[in-house]
Protein backbone atom coordinates (compact mmCIF):
# COMPACT_ATOMS: atom_id res chain seq x y z
CA UNK A 1 0.00 0.00 0.00
CA UNK A 2 1.19 3.28 -1.02
CA UNK A 3 -0.47 6.32 0.90
CA UNK A 4 -2.35 9.22 -1.53
CA UNK A 5 -0.36 12.55 -1.12
CA UNK A 6 -2.19 15.33 0.13
CA UNK A 7 -1.20 17.96 -1.73
CA UNK A 8 -0.68 21.38 -0.13
CA UNK A 9 0.28 23.31 -2.80
CA UNK A 10 -2.42 22.85 -5.29
CA UNK A 11 -4.97 23.17 -2.09
CA UNK A 12 -3.42 26.71 -0.97
CA UNK A 13 -3.39 27.80 -4.73
CA UNK A 14 -7.27 26.80 -4.87
CA UNK A 15 -7.77 28.75 -1.89
CA UNK A 16 -5.73 31.66 -2.75
CA UNK A 17 -7.46 32.33 -5.81
CA UNK A 18 -10.71 32.29 -3.88
CA UNK A 19 -9.52 34.77 -1.82
CA UNK A 20 -7.84 36.82 -4.60
CA UNK A 21 -11.32 37.02 -6.06
CA UNK A 22 -12.54 38.32 -2.51
CA UNK A 23 -9.81 40.96 -2.23
CA UNK A 24 -10.71 42.17 -5.95
CA UNK A 25 -14.63 42.41 -4.88
CA UNK A 26 -13.18 44.27 -1.94
CA UNK A 27 -10.90 46.26 -3.62
CA UNK A 28 -13.99 47.53 -6.35
CA UNK A 29 -15.89 48.67 -2.84
CA UNK A 30 -12.85 50.73 -1.94
CA UNK A 31 -11.04 48.86 0.27
CA UNK A 32 -7.30 47.32 -0.03
CA UNK A 33 -6.56 44.80 2.46
CA UNK A 34 -3.79 45.28 4.45
CA UNK A 35 -0.70 43.29 5.64
CA UNK A 36 1.97 44.73 7.82
CA UNK A 37 5.31 42.29 9.19
CA UNK A 38 7.81 43.00 11.34
CA UNK A 39 11.08 41.76 11.07
CA UNK A 40 13.88 42.16 13.54
CA UNK A 41 16.86 41.31 12.78
CA UNK A 42 18.44 39.35 10.33
CA UNK A 43 17.69 35.74 10.81
CA UNK A 44 17.96 34.25 7.49
CA UNK A 45 15.27 31.49 8.26
CA UNK A 46 12.77 33.97 9.22
CA UNK A 47 13.81 36.79 6.07
CA UNK A 48 12.67 33.94 3.88
CA UNK A 49 9.34 33.07 5.71
CA UNK A 50 8.94 37.14 5.42
CA UNK A 51 9.75 37.28 1.94
CA UNK A 52 7.36 34.22 0.87
CA UNK A 53 4.29 36.53 3.10
CA UNK A 54 5.46 39.63 1.27
CA UNK A 55 4.92 38.05 -2.16
CA UNK A 56 1.96 35.88 -1.61
CA UNK A 57 -0.10 38.69 0.28
CA UNK A 58 0.65 40.77 -3.49
CA UNK A 59 -0.12 37.76 -5.43
CA UNK A 60 -3.91 37.74 -4.13
CA UNK A 61 -3.58 42.04 -4.37
CA UNK A 62 -3.37 42.57 -0.93
CA UNK A 63 -1.12 45.71 0.43
CA UNK A 64 1.78 44.63 1.96
CA UNK A 65 3.94 46.23 4.23
CA UNK A 66 7.23 45.29 5.77
CA UNK A 67 8.93 46.70 8.75
CA UNK A 68 12.79 45.96 9.24
CA UNK A 69 14.13 46.50 12.65
CA UNK A 70 17.48 46.27 13.83
CA UNK A 71 17.80 43.24 16.35
CA UNK A 72 19.15 45.85 18.54
CA UNK A 73 15.88 47.65 18.90
CA UNK A 74 14.00 48.03 22.14
CA UNK A 75 11.07 46.60 22.92
CA UNK A 76 9.54 50.30 23.79
CA UNK A 77 10.41 51.20 20.19
CA UNK A 78 8.75 47.60 18.58
CA UNK A 79 6.14 48.37 20.74
CA UNK A 80 5.80 51.92 19.19
CA UNK A 81 5.49 50.08 15.55
CA UNK A 82 2.57 48.00 16.80
CA UNK A 83 0.69 50.40 18.44
CA UNK A 84 0.84 52.87 14.96
CA UNK A 85 -0.28 49.50 12.99
CA UNK A 86 -3.36 49.24 15.54
CA UNK A 87 -4.48 52.91 14.17
CA UNK A 88 -3.84 52.66 10.75
CA UNK A 89 -7.28 52.42 9.14
CA UNK A 90 -5.20 50.22 5.69
CA UNK A 91 -3.48 47.77 8.23
CA UNK A 92 -5.91 44.86 8.58
CA UNK A 93 -3.61 42.41 9.83
CA UNK A 94 -0.58 42.41 11.77
CA UNK A 95 2.42 39.71 12.59
CA UNK A 96 5.27 40.01 14.49
CA UNK A 97 7.51 37.15 13.08
CA UNK A 98 8.71 35.48 15.67
CA UNK A 99 11.87 34.54 17.14
CA UNK A 100 12.32 37.79 19.19
CA UNK A 101 15.84 38.58 20.50
CA UNK A 102 16.34 37.51 23.89
CA UNK A 103 15.96 41.34 25.33
CA UNK A 104 12.43 41.12 24.13
CA UNK A 105 9.59 39.84 25.41
CA UNK A 106 7.51 37.70 23.27
CA UNK A 107 4.14 38.21 25.30
CA UNK A 108 4.14 41.58 25.64
CA UNK A 109 4.77 41.83 22.12
CA UNK A 110 1.75 40.07 20.75
CA UNK A 111 -0.70 41.01 23.81
CA UNK A 112 0.11 44.43 22.22
CA UNK A 113 -1.57 43.85 18.86
CA UNK A 114 -4.91 44.84 18.49
CA UNK A 115 -7.17 41.45 18.96
CA UNK A 116 -8.97 42.43 15.48
CA UNK A 117 -5.82 42.29 13.88
CA UNK A 118 -4.05 40.07 15.02
CA UNK A 119 -4.06 37.58 12.07
CA UNK A 120 -1.71 34.90 14.00
CA UNK A 121 -4.04 34.11 16.36
CA UNK A 122 -1.76 34.34 19.09
CA UNK A 123 -3.00 36.85 21.17
CA UNK A 124 -4.46 36.03 24.49
CA UNK A 125 -7.83 36.87 23.80
CA UNK A 126 -8.68 35.05 20.30
CA UNK A 127 -6.47 32.26 21.70
CA UNK A 128 -9.15 32.06 24.82
CA UNK A 129 -11.97 33.06 22.62
CA UNK A 130 -10.66 29.60 19.84
CA UNK A 131 -11.20 27.05 22.73
CA UNK A 132 -14.58 27.95 23.79
CA UNK A 133 -15.21 27.85 20.08
CA UNK A 134 -16.19 31.88 19.49
CA UNK A 135 -15.31 33.10 16.20
CA UNK A 136 -11.58 34.35 15.91
CA UNK A 137 -8.38 34.32 14.12
CA UNK A 138 -7.39 30.88 14.22
CA UNK A 139 -3.59 29.57 14.23
CA UNK A 140 -2.63 29.47 10.93
CA UNK A 141 -0.78 26.25 11.06
CA UNK A 142 -3.56 24.28 12.44
CA UNK A 143 -6.03 26.09 10.66
CA UNK A 144 -4.43 24.80 7.43
CA UNK A 145 -4.42 21.63 8.24
CA UNK A 146 -8.18 21.84 9.05
CA UNK A 147 -8.40 23.13 5.59
CA UNK A 148 -6.34 20.11 4.19
CA UNK A 149 -8.18 17.68 6.28
CA UNK A 150 -11.51 19.18 4.50
CA UNK A 151 -10.53 19.56 1.27
CA UNK A 152 -9.64 16.09 1.36
CA UNK A 153 -12.86 14.76 2.73
CA UNK A 154 -11.07 13.43 5.73
CA UNK A 155 -13.59 11.87 8.10
CA UNK A 156 -12.94 14.13 11.67
CA UNK A 157 -15.72 13.18 13.63
CA UNK A 158 -15.18 10.29 15.96
CA UNK A 159 -11.68 9.25 15.05
CA UNK A 160 -8.58 9.49 16.81
CA UNK A 161 -6.46 12.38 16.88
CA UNK A 162 -3.09 11.86 18.35
CA UNK A 163 -0.78 15.14 18.06
CA UNK A 164 2.85 15.12 18.68
CA UNK A 165 3.90 18.43 20.24
CA UNK A 166 2.55 20.60 22.12
CA UNK A 167 3.30 23.79 21.05
CA UNK A 168 1.49 26.99 21.59
CA UNK A 169 1.16 27.95 18.01
CA UNK A 170 0.52 24.46 16.67
CA UNK A 171 0.17 21.31 18.79
CA UNK A 172 -1.95 22.87 21.58
CA UNK A 173 -4.17 24.55 19.04
CA UNK A 174 -3.93 21.36 16.56
CA UNK A 175 -5.55 19.58 19.32
CA UNK A 176 -8.56 22.11 20.10
CA UNK A 177 -9.67 22.36 16.70
CA UNK A 178 -9.89 18.85 16.04
CA UNK A 179 -11.56 18.13 19.53
CA UNK A 180 -14.42 20.92 18.42
CA UNK A 181 -14.92 18.88 15.09
CA UNK A 182 -15.95 16.02 17.64
CA UNK A 183 -12.39 13.90 17.14
CA UNK A 184 -11.18 12.30 20.48
CA UNK A 185 -7.85 13.72 21.09
CA UNK A 186 -4.42 13.02 22.37
CA UNK A 187 -1.58 14.88 23.03
CA UNK A 188 1.95 13.38 23.30
CA UNK A 189 5.34 15.28 24.28
CA UNK A 190 8.93 14.97 25.09
CA UNK A 191 7.66 13.60 28.26
CA UNK A 192 5.39 10.83 26.83
CA UNK A 193 6.31 7.24 27.83
CA UNK A 194 6.58 5.14 24.72
CA UNK A 195 5.30 7.66 22.16
CA UNK A 196 4.58 4.78 19.54
CA UNK A 197 1.90 2.94 21.85
CA UNK A 198 -0.08 6.11 21.71
CA UNK A 199 0.79 7.46 17.96
CA UNK A 200 -0.09 3.53 17.28
CA UNK A 201 -3.33 4.25 17.98
CA UNK A 202 -4.19 7.14 15.44
CA UNK A 203 -6.16 7.53 12.62
CA UNK A 204 -5.67 10.77 12.23
CA UNK A 205 -1.57 11.40 13.03
CA UNK A 206 -0.08 15.23 13.45
CA UNK A 207 3.44 15.47 14.04
CA UNK A 208 5.19 18.91 15.15
CA UNK A 209 8.22 18.29 16.96
CA UNK A 210 11.00 19.61 14.50
CA UNK A 211 13.02 16.12 14.59
CA UNK A 212 14.30 14.99 11.26
CA UNK A 213 12.62 11.73 10.18
CA UNK A 214 11.52 11.05 13.77
CA UNK A 215 8.39 9.36 12.98
CA UNK A 216 8.52 6.03 10.91
CA UNK A 217 6.49 3.19 9.84
CA UNK A 218 6.66 1.74 13.56
CA UNK A 219 4.50 4.79 14.56
CA UNK A 220 1.94 4.47 12.76
CA UNK A 221 -1.27 2.13 12.12
CA UNK A 222 -2.15 0.97 9.09
CA UNK A 223 -4.70 3.09 7.15
CA UNK A 224 -3.86 6.35 9.21
CA UNK A 225 -3.85 9.61 8.07
CA UNK A 226 -0.83 11.49 8.73
CA UNK A 227 0.04 15.19 8.42
CA UNK A 228 3.95 16.05 8.48
CA UNK A 229 4.32 19.53 10.00
CA UNK A 230 8.10 19.77 10.94
CA UNK A 231 10.23 21.88 8.80
CA UNK A 232 14.08 20.63 9.33
CA UNK A 233 16.89 20.07 7.16
CA UNK A 234 18.57 16.62 6.52
CA UNK A 235 22.65 15.81 6.62
CA UNK A 236 22.67 17.33 2.78
CA UNK A 237 20.84 20.37 3.76
CA UNK A 238 17.16 19.17 1.55
CA UNK A 239 14.38 20.34 3.62
CA UNK A 240 12.59 17.28 5.46
CA UNK A 241 9.97 16.83 7.96
CA UNK A 242 9.17 15.40 11.26
CA UNK A 243 8.26 11.70 9.56
CA UNK A 244 10.76 9.36 7.93
CA UNK A 245 7.76 9.83 4.30
CA UNK A 246 9.06 6.97 2.38
CA UNK A 247 8.38 4.45 5.03
CA UNK A 248 5.43 6.47 6.74
CA UNK A 249 3.69 6.26 3.36
CA UNK A 250 3.76 2.68 3.26
CA UNK A 251 1.51 2.76 6.09
CA UNK A 252 -0.91 5.47 5.48
CA UNK A 253 -3.86 6.23 3.91
CA UNK A 254 -2.72 9.68 2.96
CA UNK A 255 0.22 11.53 3.82
CA UNK A 256 1.63 15.28 3.61
CA UNK A 257 5.08 15.82 2.03
CA UNK A 258 7.68 18.02 3.40
CA UNK A 259 8.10 20.40 1.08
CA UNK A 260 4.80 20.94 -0.39
CA UNK A 261 2.13 19.78 2.62
CA UNK A 262 1.34 21.83 5.54
CA UNK A 263 4.24 24.50 4.95
CA UNK A 264 1.98 26.33 1.40
CA UNK A 265 -1.44 26.48 3.86
CA UNK A 266 0.20 28.40 6.52
CA UNK A 267 0.48 31.44 4.73
CA UNK A 268 -2.52 30.67 2.72
CA UNK A 269 -4.43 30.72 6.01
CA UNK A 270 -2.24 34.33 6.63
CA UNK A 271 -4.08 35.62 3.91
CA UNK A 272 -7.08 34.06 4.66
CA UNK A 273 -7.24 35.83 7.94
CA UNK A 274 -6.14 39.38 6.45
CA UNK A 275 -9.22 38.87 4.24
CA UNK A 276 -11.44 38.20 7.15
CA UNK A 277 -10.13 40.86 9.03
CA UNK A 278 -10.69 43.27 6.11
CA UNK A 279 -14.14 42.34 5.08
CA UNK A 280 -14.79 42.93 8.79
CA UNK A 281 -13.45 46.56 8.15
CA UNK A 282 -15.48 47.21 5.31
CA UNK A 283 -18.73 46.02 7.35
CA UNK A 284 -17.70 48.64 10.00
CA UNK A 285 -17.19 51.25 7.48
CA UNK A 286 -13.67 51.47 8.48
CA UNK A 287 -11.48 49.87 5.52
CA UNK A 288 -9.76 52.76 3.97
P1 LIG B 1 8.45 23.68 19.39
O1 LIG B 1 9.91 23.45 19.47
O2 LIG B 1 7.86 24.92 19.95
O3 LIG B 1 7.70 22.43 20.06
C1 LIG B 1 8.11 21.14 19.81
C2 LIG B 1 7.20 20.20 20.54
O4 LIG B 1 7.61 18.87 20.24
C3 LIG B 1 7.23 20.33 22.06
O5 LIG B 1 5.93 20.27 22.57
C4 LIG B 1 8.07 19.15 22.51
O6 LIG B 1 7.68 18.61 23.77
C5 LIG B 1 7.75 18.14 21.43
N1 LIG B 1 8.82 17.15 21.28
C6 LIG B 1 10.14 17.38 21.11
N2 LIG B 1 10.81 16.23 21.03
C7 LIG B 1 9.91 15.24 21.18
C8 LIG B 1 9.99 13.84 21.21
N3 LIG B 1 11.16 13.21 21.09
N4 LIG B 1 8.86 13.13 21.37
C9 LIG B 1 7.66 13.75 21.51
N5 LIG B 1 7.53 15.09 21.49
C10 LIG B 1 8.63 15.83 21.33
O7 LIG B 1 8.10 23.51 17.85
P2 LIG B 1 6.90 24.09 16.92
O8 LIG B 1 5.61 23.52 17.33
O9 LIG B 1 7.04 25.55 16.77
O10 LIG B 1 7.36 23.45 15.52
C11 LIG B 1 7.46 22.07 15.32
C12 LIG B 1 7.98 21.81 13.92
O11 LIG B 1 7.05 22.32 12.99
C13 LIG B 1 9.31 22.50 13.59
O12 LIG B 1 10.03 21.69 12.69
C14 LIG B 1 8.88 23.78 12.88
O13 LIG B 1 9.87 24.26 12.00
C15 LIG B 1 7.68 23.27 12.13
N6 LIG B 1 6.71 24.30 11.80
C16 LIG B 1 6.23 24.30 10.53
C17 LIG B 1 5.28 25.19 10.16
C18 LIG B 1 4.77 25.12 8.76
O14 LIG B 1 4.13 26.05 8.32
N7 LIG B 1 4.99 24.02 8.05
C19 LIG B 1 4.75 26.21 11.07
C20 LIG B 1 5.26 26.09 12.42
C21 LIG B 1 6.22 25.15 12.76
P3 LIG B 1 7.83 19.45 25.15
O15 LIG B 1 6.69 20.42 25.16
O16 LIG B 1 7.70 18.41 26.20
O17 LIG B 1 9.16 20.12 25.10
Amino acid sequence: MSGKLIDGIAIGKEIREEIKARVSDLKAGGCTPGLAVILVGDNQASRTYVTNKEKSSKEVGMKSELIELPVSVSEEELLGHVTRLNNDQSIHGILVQLPLPTHINENHVISAIDPSKDVDGFHPVNVGKMIIGQKTFLSCTPYGIIKLLERTNTEISGKHAVIVGRSNIVGKPMGQLLLQRDATVTYCHSKTKDLAEFTKQADILIVAIGKTKFVSEEHIKKGAVVIDVGMNRDENGKLCGDVDFDKAREKASAITPVPGGVGPMTITMLLKNTLHSAEEAFKKETCT
